[in-house]
């Protein structure tokens, strides 16, 4: 049967040749799905003017066009542009950044080519390659199986039904039961299959009505801000009317004037922008992160991450580095030395008086095995579980090269493994013998269940187990026995295998203890950790002492009393029961032994006591506890294509210590956007207080709209976002994590930038007054709007508010560090956003061309010297009160 598929598809057990793909290539195309046309870049750009205030503003214009001030329209509409190529460029840069991650996480595939087994881009499948396919899979094109053992997949993004489908080896082209589509997943099992369509020829890409767009869901704090934005609108709504009426009826002002003036006030009220702004700033702390090995896949992760206070931690891979070798081998009471680093085959293994029950172990550990070694460079590697790879240099050593036994035992049948089960079996026919056997490895407790021992040899074999664990090393039992020759007997429909038939009463032959050493960039992360109040623990499919030994070495745990809760005592443990051991953060417990749905059960009892969880998997089983966590952390190397799925945030180099740091990343993302917060409030706040101050004793406002549209939108702009990248404080990961609960708009930041915006409205109150006195008007005087005097003194009120608000960046950057000991010259994007405020704002009142455009006048040195001096002392007040706050905090503490 399976030939007519090979002769169809051109192809053979062995795959296609190197040369044959680069043709294939060229005529099918890439295996990929052609998304949707994007919306062209001016269309993007013209988006920008949907914005509400935007065209609040455009109205304005076209109102004072309508009534003849031609100026004031001008300059508006020239703000207007100015602030739309701002948010576009910016818009711009934090989608390509968001994209840019969509490609690094791009699928991989293995298939046999000549004969070898490779990882290939999944892009490059060509019709005609040998897909090899495992537990955890996405299959990557359309293909037929060829062999296959116990495979099931998931196909409900084809058919909606989530319930994995058995799926069988090719028969005929009616059958569907051998297809495996792009897109599905295998949920057990593994199989070979030949790709038959690739990229939209498949019946995902058929059926797929893709677009480009990636999730747009609102983050918390953005609903927040959204919420209170919609809140101050409304407020801002009936605050212009108010405007308007007093402008027209009292100070009988044309009604043009009034309504400027009651727009740029609103302007001024609404943080319109705010919530794209996140979305820019988080979207640039996706890309930073990135950069630093974690992939984040969506962006209100980014902001959950930051509040996360417990890590439930994979021990291999994450802890440890994945890179296995084999130490010891245990055989009855013999324990065997073997020598050597890595996965390279120099070395050896300790002479053994018991030659063939060595050979016979050594036999079972590279045969029940789906790992292959590669060499390049002169160095080995291994394609699979990194176990198995560290099983096949053991039989190098052993002095059986892997062709020959390939050669001599022949696969009937396997029975993957699954951290259930935690074992994994072969059906092997051996053909010098003809001799059928079952090569079973596993979890020494797990194979001791299902042979037949001696109660002495059992006792030995476990005691000698717990001293390798001890040991940090991890342990696989080897075991076997052989089976009738005659095949049909093994399972019901003679093509399967009864799992209750093969592993059972099986001769367990001894133990290997492999080394996994711990990384060592992870000691750091730990203590980083502690100090930042993060609870970590290990969560491991791996035996306890051992997980213990490793927790022990990395400082996961101290030298006080340990408790190991395996998966049997999960099995006992009610829910509440559990909540109760998780309450006591201070407790040391490791969790070993233990199952995907153990850890789901314990990721949700952790949530229950109130926690913020992060949590790793690797398994397709771990799909629903990634998913149930705040942070569901899959492993970009080591992981299956179905935990990448599920998962929040990838991890690139599958580190333990990049959680630690994504996490101070999410941190230092939240905290810069308070900063950026505090600034915008305490800016629009003091432009309010200047604005009513002077309107409520019965003069003209001390800024005219013009001059408050240009300081909102011009000059606060670049500051605002500088902020939004400013430098973490040093100790932000001294800190305990913020309470999820927390809204960012609490009493004590609400306070903080109300007194800061006060101060400030109050300061360029002050200022106005001073100048008018400076300019010889006494109380009582009329200030005409058009004359020279109101020109000065509201020019003086303006360069005074820029000022005052480019020193007030400054006392943004932190809420109880003072700015002295932070720096003033610490982030250099904010030293160039000032720097360009400041100096435009000079333009602004010193060049005939503004002066013309804007109404401002020249103003003196005297003026200056005034504005710089009464301008940097927010700077001390703000420092006042952050003294006051340090000292509150520690009274409290
Ligand atoms: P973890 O990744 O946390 O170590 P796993 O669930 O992968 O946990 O493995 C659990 C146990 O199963 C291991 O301690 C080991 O004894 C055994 N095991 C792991 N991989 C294999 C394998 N490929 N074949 C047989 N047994 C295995
Ligand atoms: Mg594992």
């Amino acid at each position: 049967m399976i030939d007519i598929l090979f002769e169809k598809y051109n192809t053979s057990a062995d795959g296609l040749a190197t040369t044959d793909v680069q043709a294939r290539l060229k005529e099918y195309g890439s295996n990929v799905l052609v998304e949707r046309k994007k919306t062209p870049i001016l269309l993007q750009f013209l988006g920008e003017f949907k914005d509400l205030m935007v065209i609040i503003l455009i109205f304005a214009a076209a109102i004072a066009a309508a009534w003849g001030e031609l100026t004031d329209a001008t300059v508006i509409l020239c703000i207007v542009v100015a602030n739309a190529i701002i948010g576009f460029i910016q818009k711009y840069k934090a989608e390509r950044a968001v994209e840019a991650l969509k490609k690094m996480l791009h699928p991989k595939a293995r298939v046999v080519r000549g004969g070898e087994e490779m990882m290939i881009s999944a892009a490059n499948v060509v019709p005609g390659d040998i897909l090899v396919l495992n537990e955890g899979d996405k299959v990557a094109a359309d293909a037929l199986l060829i062999e296959e053992n116990e495979l099931f997949a998931n196909e409900s993004v084809l058919t909606g039904e989530s319930v994995p489908v058995e799926k069988n080896v090719f028969e005929t082209f009616e059958d569907q039961s051998s297809l495996l589509c792009m897109g599905t997943e295998i949920t057990r099992g593994t199989g070979r299959a030949v790709v038959v369509a690739t990229g939209m020829e498949t019946r995902f890409g058929k059926i797929a009505e893709l677009t480009s767009t990636t999730k747009k869901d609102l983050t918390p704090l953005q609903k927040e801000l959204n919420t209170i934005g919609k809140y101050i609108g409304a407020v801002t709504v009936v605050i212009s009317a108010v405007l308007i009426v007093i402008g027209t009826f009292f100070q009988k002002l044309p009604f043009v004037h009034s309504f400027l003036f009651a727009t740029s006030v609103a302007v001024a009220a609404v943080p319109e922008g705010l919530p794209v702004t996140i979305t820019i700033a988080l979207a640039m702390g996706v890309q930073r992160l990135a950069k630093k090995n974690a992939i984040v896949k969506q962006l209100a992760s980014v902001e959950t991450l930051g509040s996360t206070t417990v890590i439930c931690s994979d021990k291999t891979g994450t802890l440890t580095k994945n890179e296995m070798t084999v130490q010891e081998v245990v055989i009855g009471s013999e324990r065997l030395a073997v020598t050597g680093v890595g996965y390279e085959p120099d070395g050896r293994i300790q002479q053994s008086k018991n030659t063939e029950m060595l050979a016979r172990l050594v036999e079972i550990a590279a045969v029940c095995n789906n790992a292959t070694l590669h060499q390049a460079d002169g160095r080995y590697s291994v394609l699979g579980d990194p176990t198995e790879g560290a099983l096949l240099t053991l039989a190098i050593k052993a002095g059986m090269p892997l062709e020959n036994l390939k050669r001599r035992f022949t696969k009937l049948g396997e029975i993957p493994f699954d951290s259930n089960r935690k074992r994994m079996s072969v059906i092997v026919k051996d053909t010098q013998t003809g001799k059928v056997f079952a090569f079973v490895k596993g979890a020494p407790d797990s194979i001791l269940s299902v042979s037949e021992i001696s109660a002495t040899d059992k006792r030995n074999l476990l005691s000698q187990n717990d001293e390798m664990a001890r040991r940090a090393l991890r342990v696989i039992a080897m075991a076997w026995k052989e089976l009738p020759s005659d095949e049909s007997n093994f399972g019901k429909s003679g093509k399967k295998y009864d799992i209750t038939l093969i592993e059972s009463e099986l001769t367990t032959l001894g133990l290997v203890g492999i080394i996994d050493p711990p990384r060592e960039d992870v000691k750091e992360a730990v203590k980083l950790t502690q100090k930042a109040g993060i609870k970590v623990y290990i969560v491991t499919g791996d035996y306890g002492l051992t997980a213990s030994a490793i927790a022990h070495e990395l400082g996961i745990v101290g030298t006080g009393e340990v408790k190991i809760i395996t998966g049997d005592d999960m099995n006992i443990l009610d829910e509440s029961a559990l909540r109760e051991l998780l309450k006591d953060t201070k407790r040391e417990i490791i969790f070993a032994r233990v199952n995907p749905e153990h850890k789901l059960k314990i990721v949700s009892a952790l949530k229950e006591n109130g926690h913020v969880v992060a949590v790793t998997g690797d398994g397709v089983n771990d799909a629903p506890a990634l998913k149930r966590a705040d942070i569901g952390i899959a492993m970009g190397i080591s992981g299956t294509d179905v935990s990448k799925e599920a998962a929040n945030m990838v991890l690139t180099d599958d580190s333990f210590s990049t959680i630690v740091r994504a996490i101070e990343e999410g941190r230092v993302i939240y905290e810069n956007l308070k900063k950026f917060l505090a600034y915008i409030f305490s800016s629009n706040i003091g432009e309010l207080v200047t604005v009513f101050t002077g309107l409520a004793l019965g003069l003209p406002a001390p800024l005219t709209a013009i001059l408050i549209l240009m300081v909102n939108v011009g000059t606060d702009v670049l500051p605002a976002l500088a902020l939004g990248v400013d430098p973490p404080e040093h100790d932000i990961m001294e800190q305990p994590p913020r309470k999820p609960t927390d809204r960012i708009m609490n009493k004590r930041f609400v306070a903080r930038y109300v007194f800061l915006g006060t101060y400030i409205g109050i300061v360029v109150v002050a200022g106005y007054f001073w100048e008018l006195y400076n300019l010889g008007w006494t109380w009582g005087d009329v200030i005409e709007r058009n004359g020279s005097l109101f020109a000065a003194a509201s020019s003086f009120a303006f360069v005074l508010l820029i000022m005052i608000q480019m020193a007030n960046t400054f006392n943004a950057r932190s809420d109880h560090h003072s700015i002295f000991t932070i720096g003033f010259f610490s982030n250099t994007k904010l030293l160039m956003a000032i720097a360009l405020s400041v100096g435009a704002s000079v333009a602004f009142v010193e060049f005939p061309f503004f002066q013309r455009w804007l109404h401002t006048t020249h103003l003196e040195l005297s003026s200056w010297i005034m504005i710089s001096a009464t301008s940097l002392s927010v700077i001390f007040v703000e420092e006042i009160r952050k003294v006051i706050a340090r000292r509150y905090a520690v009274s409290q503490s």
